[in-house]
């Protein structure tokens, strides 16, 4: 069991868990939740008060891979989504900027669908809904932590009220900004890549038939995502003074210099909810683990959003570190790093193939970058004629290379 985490003089006790997630976005919740049936003892503390739906749409969209939907299927958090606000994927058609194309579909690629579409704030209500439920989880919303003290026996978070909480497990959860990761001896290497990635909601003139749209343009990456019904929702990965300007304008003139920007595939487009824009980092963390401490999630990793795996990555952390937190007997000190190791091992391939391949494509295709213009455009139509390279990127686009 926890050893004791005995107060030093003048400090209150602390109160003992197994684990401590900081942190209750989608990669801390869905961590959480997967324990549910674990005998662990968890804290959750998550600054923000438990997610909301908005009125409307949610701007923020993202692509779950079908190995993610499974995941949330397995830890009771799929079947309960309203299933009229999320949309499946049936293809995918990809142009560079001098007429180079790539599609594939679900069909093609043996499966029932590519990924789904659906709003964040469903997917974390849904979480945080089991969370709430949770016997073995105590909520600590909203609490921050202001110090974290890792000792070999255990870690001890202390609560800006005072409250002081030790566990075997610490695990950072708290987004690319990182709290836990600063205080710690793991060491982040970010690249700011100048851009912002623009999101808006439009409804369409015309249907979109489950076709996730992509075009690398000279002025950055931009995607239309379909959403149930005759919507889409953007990403437009673009340089930082090219998104502000498109933040700035009307929704009338947003939507047209969107669907201008898309060759009006889908005919006129109205803008639904406004255009927001989130700068754009490249983050790498060689060590995602220390005695008594993990990362899951943008905590330890970020990627450009052209590829929409950024959710995909985190999911699947927690999974992994989920699992093998289960099949743990308990005479097993969870938070030692040989222990964690584990974790750190099963993750580091495919975190780093996802940042390398998503970089390498968009440095191909950095916006204003006309070095490879010919390459980039002849390198998707070969693509799209030879299958195992097809069958590559359409992996890549299915979170599962
Ligand atoms: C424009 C854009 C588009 C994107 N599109 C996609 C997409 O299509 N598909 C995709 O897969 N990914 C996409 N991503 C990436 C995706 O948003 C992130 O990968 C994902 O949100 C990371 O989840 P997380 O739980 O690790 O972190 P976060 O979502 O950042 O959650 C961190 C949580 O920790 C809490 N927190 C922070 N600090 C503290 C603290 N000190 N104490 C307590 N709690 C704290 C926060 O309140 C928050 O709830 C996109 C990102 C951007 C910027």
């Amino acid at each position: 069991m926890l050893p004791s985490a005995g107060p030093s003089a003048g400090q209150p006790s602390a109160r003992r868990f197994d684990l401590a997630i900081v942190g209750g976005g989608l990669a801390g919740a869905s961590l959480a939740a997967a324990l549910s049936t674990s005998p662990l003892s968890i804290a959750l503390v998550e600054s923000a008060p438990p997610p909301v739906r908005p009125e409307g749409w949610d701007a923020r969209i993202y692509a779950v891979s079908p190995a993610n939907a499974a995941f949330l299927g397995k830890i009771g958090a799929w079947e309960h989504l309203a299933h009229a606000r999320i949309a499946p994927i049936a293809a995918m058609r990809v142009f560079g900027d001098l007429g180079g194309e790539l599609g594939f579909s679900a069909f093609e690629t043996g499966v029932s669908e590519l990924g789904w579409i659906l709003e964040s704030s469903l997917i974390a209500c849904e979480l945080w809904e089991g969370i709430k439920r949770q016997a073995n989880l105590t909520r600590f919303c909203p609490a921050s932590p202001e110090a974290l003290e890792i000792r070999p026996e255990a870690a001890t978070l202390t609560l800006t009220g005072g409250e002081r909480l030790s566990a075997r497990l610490v695990v950072g959860a708290d987004g690319r900004d990182s709290w836990v990761r600063a205080q710690t001896g793991l060491k982040a290497v970010t690249t700011c890549y100048g851009e912002k990635g623009v999101v808006a909601n439009f409804t369409t003139e015309q249907p979109h038939r489950g076709i996730a749209w992509q075009w690398f343009r000279e002025d950055g990456v931009l995607a239309y995502l379909p959403l149930p019904g005759e919507r889409i929702s953007i990403v437009w990965s673009t340089p930082d003074e090219h998104a502000d300007a498109l933040c700035a304008l009307s929704p009338a003139a947003l939507a047209e210099r969107v669907a201008q920007a898309g060759g009006h595939v889908l005919g006129r487009l109205t803008t639904i909810t406004p255009a927001t824009a989130f700068p754009l980092r490249l983050i790498r963390v060689p060590e995602i683990v220390q005695h008594r401490l993990a990362l899951v999630g943008d905590a330890g990793h970020g990627i450009h959003p052209l590829s929409g795996h950024g959710v995909n990555l985190g999911f699947q952390d927690a999974r992994i570190l989920a699992e093998l937190l289960l099949k743990t007997p308990a005479w097993q000190d969870i938070g030692a790093e040989r222990f964690l190791m584990r974790y750190a091992r099963a993750r580091k391939e495919e975190i780093l193939l996802m940042q390398r391949t998503t970089d390498a494509l968009r440095r191909l295709f950095r916006a204003g970058t006309l070095a490879f213009p010919l390459l980039r455009n002849a390198g998707l139509a070969l693509a799209n004629r030879v299958s195992p390279l097809k069958n590559l990127l359409a992996r890549y686009a299915l979170g599962a290379l």
